[in-house]
């Protein structure tokens, strides 16, 4: 597949999109976005000010009473077309998010983009299926009902892991569900959004419908959630950004949905199927260079399966293949950024002097070193204190500490202050069984980890936030319930009056 991605050729017009059309950010300020493989700008743009942000909430605005006034019929054929032309132009999408994020062409043509093509599928059939409670008389002299109806213009936004996945998860469910959205990406990798909300409009969904603001978070994201006219702010990215934007919201009285950040435990039992849990383990640390809400952070082994698990673990990342993102040989890309290299080289180094780096823990010579790759790393003997178990490293690391009785392993999976995903590792369907029950988790995996589903909800517990993307249950996060109640008797002095006057 070329790996060549002219940025500068298809956002010429600027990377806004307002109303339907491509136009320039006015903050004055510019920004590149970089392929963090090799270092080189793929497209300079100016960044949105408040001006923008300004403008697109009033497409979005304007949008609003036709969409919502649509059936749901009506938005399900646009979203079923705008299915279709983004499985059109998958390797379009596939090849700017490779170059924008440094993904393996693997990941972004086996993952990124058919999970955004099956989300957009999916919301298409949910938008006809927006449930509500039956009618009924609940007292004898009325009927109640139940209107399910959307909240507004929904200010959503987005980090730079996956950012059109993101864009997917943000979008479909608010429009599907009869709201209009402006999406802010994060400011290192807008091209997907936009390329996102053009296939939008080329499906026929309505000018306004989606917009995109490419800015940056203190003044572009602040701007949208503390904007009068945005009803609620959807946000997906780290959770002390999540305790920023929260404050911003709630001054406003917003509705809120907040998908933060993780540090997923993976719990393995000493009946574990051993390969199957080594390989788990890889691929759960690995998964986007380690740059997932979900992946595998911190490996609990019961005792005697701990030695076999960790050499097996080390051998197995010794075969994983770093290298340029457009070779379909390629197993793990860089990350994201060199500043996001040096953040996770900050965490690994600063382990070296209370852990083991048992494999891993640098950079890569040669070719690579002008790419912000880091190799995959494995560190054992860490505290469950200390900052490497504690916190978000977002890479390629994975720490791994021994457990003896089940009680221990369970109650160390829960000790950090994260619960968005987690998983545990064994043949017996009672501890497993247990482990769904008390793992502390938006998603627990059983004998897996990693893979999601259109049809089932990713959300956070504790400090990972609350609400859900994807699935029937996000209708929660983008409709307000509204009960209706008419009077049955006709009857002008109705009894219930007696508690304020007198009824003759
Ligand atoms: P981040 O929190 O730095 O940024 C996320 C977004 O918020 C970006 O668009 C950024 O521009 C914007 N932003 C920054 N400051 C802001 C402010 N003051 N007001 C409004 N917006 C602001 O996160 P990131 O580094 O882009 O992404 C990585 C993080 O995202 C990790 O913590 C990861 O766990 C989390 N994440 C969570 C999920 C989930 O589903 N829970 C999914 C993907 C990523």
């Amino acid at each position: 597949m070329d790996r060549r991605f002219d940025g500068a050729e298809q956002f010429a017009e600027g990377a806004q999109y307002i109303g339907g059309r491509l136009r320039s950010g006015s903050s004055g300020r510019t920004h590149a976005v970089v392929d963090p493989a090799t270092g080189a700008e793929i497209l300079a743009y100016e960044l949105a000010g408040p001006a923008d942000v300004d403008a697109a909430v009033a497409a979005a605005g304007n949008a609003l009473p036709a969409w919502a006034g649509a059936t749901p019929g009506e938005r399900s054929d646009a979203l079923h077309r705008f299915a279709g032309i983004l499985a059109e132009r998958s390797e379009d999408l596939a090849r700017a998010e490779s170059a924008q994020c440094g993904k393996p062409i693997r990941l972004t043509t086996g993952f990124d983009v058919p999970g955004t093509v099956d989300n957009a599928a999916f919301f298409a059939g949910a938008a006809r299926h927006l449930e509500g409670r039956s009618a009924g008389e609940y007292s004898a002299d009325h009927t109640s009902y139940i209107r399910r109806e959307p909240i507004g213009v929904v200010g959503s936004i987005a980090p730079w892991n996956y950012p059109l996945q993101m864009a997917a998860w943000k979008v479909l469910p608010a429009i599907a569900a009869g709201n209009t959205v402006v999406l802010k990406p994060a400011e290192l990798t807008p091209l997907t959004s936009l390329m996102f909300a053009r296939a939008a409009t080329d499906a026929g969904i309505p000018d306004g419908v989606v917009n995109v603001v490419s800015g940056a978070g203190r003044d572009a994201g602040e701007r949208l959630v503390g904007h009068p006219a945005v009803a609620m702010t959807s946000f997906t990215g780290s959770t002390p950004v999540g305790r920023r934007v929260a404050e911003i919201a709630t001054a406003t009285v917003k509705r809120l949905h907040l998908e933060l950040g993780g540090k997923a435990p993976f719990v393995v039992f000493d009946d574990a199927d051993l390969e199957a849990a080594v390989h788990g383990a890889v691929a759960g640390a690995l998964i986007n260079t380690g740059q997932d809400c979900t992946a595998a952070t911190r490996a609990y082994v019961q005792r005697p399966l701990y030695e076999a698990f960790v050499s097996g673990v080390a051998d197995l990342m010794a075969t994983v293949r770093l290298g340029d993102p457009f070779d379909p040989a390629t197993d793990l890309g860089p990350l994201i950024s060199h500043a996001q290299r040096d953040r996770v080289a900050g965490f690994v180094d600063r382990a070296r002097s209370y852990a083991t780096v048992v494999t891993g823990g640098e950079a890569p010579a040669g070719e690579l070193a002008k790419g912000a790759y880091y190799l995959p790393t494995l560190v054992t003997g860490a505290a469950q204190d200390s900052e490497i178990v504690q916190d978000e490293v977002f890479g390629p690391v994975l720490a791994v500490l021994p457990f003896d009785s089940d009680d221990e392993g369970i109650a160390l999976a829960n000790d950090t202050p994260y619960g968005l995903a987690a998983s545990a590792w064994s043949r017996d369907v009672y501890r497993t069984g247990r482990a769904t029950r008390e793992l502390k988790a938006g998603c627990v995996w059983i004998n897996d980890h990693i893979p999601i589903l259109s049809e089932m909800p990713h959300g956070g517990y504790k400090a990972s936030g609350y609400g859900k993307d994807m699935s029937a249950y996000s209708f929660e996060e983008y409709t307000q319930v509204k009960h209706v109640m008419f009077d049955n008797t006709a009857v002008a002095r109705k009894p219930w009056h007696r508690t304020v006057f007198t009824v003759g």
